[in-house]
């Protein structure tokens, strides 16, 4: 992915260690202007039902078109977009997005297709978020079923009561939940298994060492079987080959998300890609 290297700069001078004060503040204002000015854009990555092979959702993912730097990755801004905030409106507003998605996915022929949004943990903590949530789906007036938010372990267990409050509101709208990243932090499904979470992602650096270390296996399959058992799903992260595939369709993992099916794309690519496979889908053997 040539796009990916420009945003040397920003990777630069987010590294906390290198980071100056007024580098710092011009990130920030740029970011809030890119916000404004509309220079942020979803991408969206398909995942695969491993049983069917239909695409059953996708994940947006946030690009930040930079007038000068080009295509700059999350890693290189939500940092900072933490730290100042921003993040609270950038996230209502990847909401907003993934709402009208979830209409042009139906107007496309694609009524079923689930929309999922990461949820930073201080967007999570803003006292307003249910309420926040309720009013852009009320106005966008889409099945919410179809709408998923995705949250880390360490957003769920800094303060388990709040969590299992707004996770129950929100459930109770239709909205459902998704553990990302599973298997980097520190607590255990059974200390989540309380929250409305239907699903759980096993992290990309368990399915990346597969192969390579016996441990990811091992914890893979625990992941798994204890998600089902507790009435999860699983979805893994980071598929990139045919072996991990194999092995992750042995273990009843439930779908699977990486380059090996497709990149995070614009919107218009990914109505083009879903468009092909069940072109693909209906041809005679
Ligand atoms: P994440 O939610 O765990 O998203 C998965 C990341 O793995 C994405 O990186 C995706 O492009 C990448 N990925 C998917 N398949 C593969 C693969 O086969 N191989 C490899 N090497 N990577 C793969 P991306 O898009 O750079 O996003 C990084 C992180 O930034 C996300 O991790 C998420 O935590 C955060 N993020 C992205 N969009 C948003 C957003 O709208 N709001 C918030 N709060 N965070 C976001
Ligand atoms: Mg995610
Ligand atoms: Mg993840
Ligand atoms: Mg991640």
């Amino acid at each position: 992915e040539a796009k990916r290297d420009t945003g040397t700069s920003y990777r630069f001078y987010n590294r906390q260690l290198h980071i100056s004060a007024g580098h710092q503040l011009q990130l920030e204002a740029d970011l809030r202007n890119a916000l404004r000015a509309g220079e942020l854009e979803l991408y969206y990555q398909p995942r695969v039902d491993l049983i069917t092979g239909e695409v059953r959702g996708v994940e947006s993912l946030i690009r930040w078109n930079h007038p000068t730097r080009g295509l700059v990755m999350p890693d290189d801004f939500i940092p900072a977009a933490e730290r100042s905030g921003l993040i609270v409106p950038i996230g209502y507003w990847v909401i907003e997005q993934a709402c009208e998605r979830l209409r042009q996915a139906a107007d496309a022929g694609f009524p079923g297709l689930v929309v999922a949004v990461n949820l930073s943990f201080r967007q999570f903590h803003d006292r307003k978020m249910t309420e926040t949530i309720f009013r852009i789906i009320f106005n966008a007036n889409v099945d919410t079923s179809l709408l998923e938010l995705e949250l880390t372990e360490s957003a769920m267990m800094h303060d388990p009561d709040y969590a299992q409050r707004c996770l129950r509101e929100l459930s109770q709208l239709g909205i459902s939940f998704a553990l990302d990243d599973f298997g980097t932090g520190y607590s255990s499904l059974t200390n989540l298994q309380h929250l409305p979470i239907s699903l759980v992602k096993i992290d990309k650096s368990f399915v990346q060492a597969l192969g390579e270390s016996g441990d990811s296996e091992h914890i893979i399959r625990a992941i798994i079987s204890l998600a089902h058992s507790l009435q999860m799903s699983v979805v893994a992260e980071g598929v990139e080959t045919e072996g991990q595939l194999d092995f992750l369709r042995d273990q009843h993992c439930d779908e699977v998300q990486g380059y090996y099916y497709a990149r995070p794309m614009p919107w218009d690519d990914l109505v083009t890609f879903l468009h092909d496979r069940n072109r693909l889908a209906c041809l005679p053997e």
